[in-house]
C-alpha cells in the first residue's frame, strides 16, 4: 500500500513540504540551473531516472516525483527475513547505455555500482530433460548446438548475420531516435523491408533453423520485453546480437543497487527526488502544461513535465481535465497491451550451486501456450517458467547457507483474464512451486523460509499499470516506432513521455534509450542544446 505522506528513505532526500505551492526553483535549493529552466519527471523507473540524470547533467533543475516509497518502478525490491527480492529486471544488458549516464557529468558508473558478468546467460530446460546453455561463448554455443540441434550450425551462422544487421539498424541507429513524424518512419522503411520486419521473430528464426528447440532458444527473448515471439516483429531478433556483444550482467546486491546508484548519482549532480507522493494532476493551460499536483497537496510549477508513469494513467488520470488527455486515453484503450506476469518470490534453506543464475523451464507447449496468454486469455494448465537464482552469483542476497529465487510466468492481462487474483494467486503459486519442485528442487516445500507472490492486480494497484500489464503496449510492428506513444506529445508542446510505452519499448536498454530520445527533445526545446 502507498503511504500518502512523502517518505524519506535511506540516502534518498525528498522535499517534505507538503502544504505549499512552491516553484521548482525553491523546491530545488541545491540545483545550479545553468539554463535557468526547470523540469519535473513523474515516476522513478529506469526510464524516469535516466531522463532525470540527462536533464540535470545538462543544467536543467530537475525534480523526480515518485508515488511509491522506493524508486525503481518495475525495479522495486523487498527485504524479508534476511532475503533480498528484486521485483523485476534481473538480466542487465548493454552496460554502456548505463555508463553514458554517469559519463555525461564526468563520473563513472563503477563508483556507484558493481556489475558482474553472468555465465551462462541462461540455461534453457525442456520438459523432456534436455537442456541448452545459452551464452556468447562461440565454442560453447557450437557444442550446445551440436548436442541439441545437430545440422543447424550453418543456419545459426546465417541467423547471427541477420541479427547483427537488425541490431545495427534497429538499435544502434534508431534505438534512441524519437519518431515524431511519419516521415521518420518512411526513412526507416527500406531497412524495415530489407530485414522483413513484418515477419515475426519465430518465423524469421525458423527460416534459418530446423530444430524446434533451437527455434525456441533463439526466439523466447521477446517475452522479456512483453512480446509474443509468434507475432513480435523480427526486428527484435536484435536482442541476440545485443547480448552477444555486450554480455549479460548482474548488479552486485541486486538490480535495486543499480537503481540506488542512479538515484545517488542524480542527487550528487544536484537533482531532487521526491518519494511516496503520487502525482494526482498535471496542471495545464490550453496546449501547455504548467506544473504538478501531488496527493499530499504539494504543488510546483515547471517549464516542462515528462511522465514515466503508465501511458493510460498519465493521459486519463493525470491529464484528465484537458481535452487532449481524454482523447488520447480513448485512443489508447483500443491498443493491444502486453500480458501480465505472475511472480513467486521464495527464500529457501540450502544452496544450489548446480542451478544457474537464469533458467527457462519450457513447458510441453510453446505456440499453444503463447496463444492462451496473448489471444485466448485463459489460465493454462501448463506453463513456461523463468527462474531467477541470484544467490548462485551473489550470496549477499540471502542469509548464509540460504538461497533467494523467483519463478515468473507470463499470464494474460486483466482485460483478457479478469479473475480475482486474491483467490487464484495462492493456487497458482502452489502449482508453480510444485513444478519447480518436480523439475529442480524435490523437497522445495519443506525448505521454504519465506514466500510471497506478485500478480497483475499488484502491478495495477502499485504501479498504476493499465490492465496490470507488465510491459505497457505490446511490441508489435503496428505499435512500434512512430506508431508507439511519441516521446513528446503532438499537441501539448512541453509534455513528454519516457519509458516502456514509448519508442523503442520495454526492457532496461529500451527505456534508457527512450530517455535519450526524450532528453534530446527536451534539451532542444528548453534551449539547453
Ligand atoms: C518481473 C519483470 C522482469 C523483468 N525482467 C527484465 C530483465 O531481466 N531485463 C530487462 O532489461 N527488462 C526486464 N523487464 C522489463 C523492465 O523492467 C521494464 O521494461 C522497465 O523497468 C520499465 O521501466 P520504465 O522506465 O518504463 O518505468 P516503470 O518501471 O514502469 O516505472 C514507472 C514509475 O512511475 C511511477 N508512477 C506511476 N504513477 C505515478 C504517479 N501518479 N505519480 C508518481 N509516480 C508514479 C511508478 O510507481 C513507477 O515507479 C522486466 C519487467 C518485469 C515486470
Amino acid at each position: 500500500m502507498l503511504s500518502c505522506e512523502p517518505i524519506l528513505l535511506e540516502g534518498f532526500s525528498v522535499n517534505s513540504d507538503s502544504t505549499q505551492s512552491v516553484s521548482a526553483k525553491s523546491a530545488n535549493p541545491r540545483n545550479t540551473a545553468v539554463v535557468g529552466k526547470s523540469a519535473a519527471v513523474i515516476g522513478a523507473g529506469f526510464g524516469g531516472l535516466a531522463l532525470a540524470i540527462r536533464l540535470q547533467s545538462a543544467g536543467i533543475a530537475t525534480t523526480l516525483v515518485e508515488g511509491r516509497d522506493k524508486p525503481g518502478g518495475r525495479g522495486y525490491f523487498w527485504e524479508k527475513d534476511g532475503f533480498t527480492f528484486d521485483a523485476g529486471p534481473t538480466v542487465i544488458t548493454d552496460p554502456p547505455c548505463l555508463e553514458e549516464l554517469w559519463a555525461l557529468s564526468g563520473h563513472k558508473l563503477s563508483d556507484d555500482v558493481e556489475l558482474m558478468p553472468v555465465m551462462p546467460f541462461y540455461r534453457l530446460h525442456w520438459a523432456d530433460g534436455t537442456h541448452f546453455d545459452y551464452s556468447n561463448d562461440a565454442k560453447g554455443m557450437a557444442s550446445e548446438i551440436a548436442r541439441v540441434a545437430p545440422g543447424d550450425h550453418e543456419g545459426y551462422a546465417r541467423f547471427l548475420d541477420y541479427s547483427a544487421g537488425v541490431y545495427e539498424q534497429g538499435y544502434v541507429k534508431l534505438g534512441a531516435k524519437p519518431f515524431l513524424n511519419f516521415s521518420t518512419m518512411i526513412k526507416a522503411a527500406p531497412a524495415l523491408a530489407k530485414y522483413q520486419a513484418w515477419r515475426s521473430v519465430y518465423s524469421m528464426v525458423s527460416s534459418f533453423i530446423k530444430s524446434e528447440k533451437l527455434r525456441e532458444a533463439l526466439s523466447f527473448h521477446t517475452l522479456l520485453v512483453g512480446g509474443n515471439p509468434m507475432t513480435t516483429s523480427a526486428i527484435y531478433a536484435l536482442i541476440h546480437k545485443l547480448e552477444k556483444d555486450g554480455g549479460v550482467w548482474w548488479a552486485k546486491g541486486g538490480t535495486n543497487r543499480l537503481i540506488a546508484g542512479m538515484v545517488r548519482h542524480f542527487e550528487r549532480i544536484g537533482g531532487t527526488v521526491r518519494l511516496g507522493d503520487p502525482v494526482t494532476r498535471i496542471a495545464s493551460l490550453g496546449d501547455r502544461v504548467t506544473g504538478l499536483e501531488c496527493k499530499s497537496g504539494w504543488k510546483a510549477s515547471f517549464d516542462a513535465v515528462a511522465t514515466n508513469a503508465d501511458l493510460m494513467h498519465s493521459y486519463r488520470d493525470l491529464l484528465g481535465d484537458n481535452a487532449r488527455g481524454k482523447r488520447q486515453a480513448k485512443a489508447l484503450a483500443k491498443k493491444r497491451f502486453s500480458p501480465g506476469l505472475f511472480v513467486v518470490h521464495f527464500g529457501l534453506k540450502g544452496t544450489w550451486p548446480g542451478i544457474p543464475h537464469h533458467m527457462i523451464l519450457f513447458g510441453p507447449r510453446y505456440k499453444g501456450l503463447l496463444d492462451d496468454i496473448y489471444e485466448h486469455g485463459v489460465l493454462p494448465e501448463d506453463f513456461s517458467i523463468y527462474m531467477h537464482h541470484p544467490t548462485v552469483s551473489d550470496p549477499s542476497m540471502a542469509p548464509e547457507g540460504m538461497s533467494t529465487f523467483y519463478a515468473l510466468v507470463p499470464v494474460a492481462h486483466l482485460g483478457k483474464l479478469p479473475v480475482d487474483w486474491a483467490e487464484i494467486g495462492p493456487v497458482l503459486e502452489k502449482r508453480i512451486l510444485d513444478e519447480v519442485g518436480r523439475r529442480l528442487i524435490p523437497d522445495i516445500h519443506s525448505r521454504i523460509v519465506t514466500k510471497f507472490h506478485y500478480a497483475p492486480s499488484d502491478f495495477a494497484a502499485d504501479l498504476n499499470a493499465h490492465l496490470g500489464s507488465a510491459f505497457s503496449l505490446e511490441p508489435i510492428l503496428t505499435q512500434s516506432a512512430w506508431f508507439r506513444a511519441h516521446n513528446r506529445d503532438d499537441v501539448i508542446g512541453n509534455l513528454y513521455f519516457v519509458g516502456a510505452g514509448t519508442h523503442p519499448g520495454a526492457g532496461i536498454p529500451g527505456v534508457v534509450g527512450s530517455a535519450k530520445a526524450t532528453a534530446g527533445l527536451m534539451l532542444e526545446d528548453l534551449g539547453a542544446k
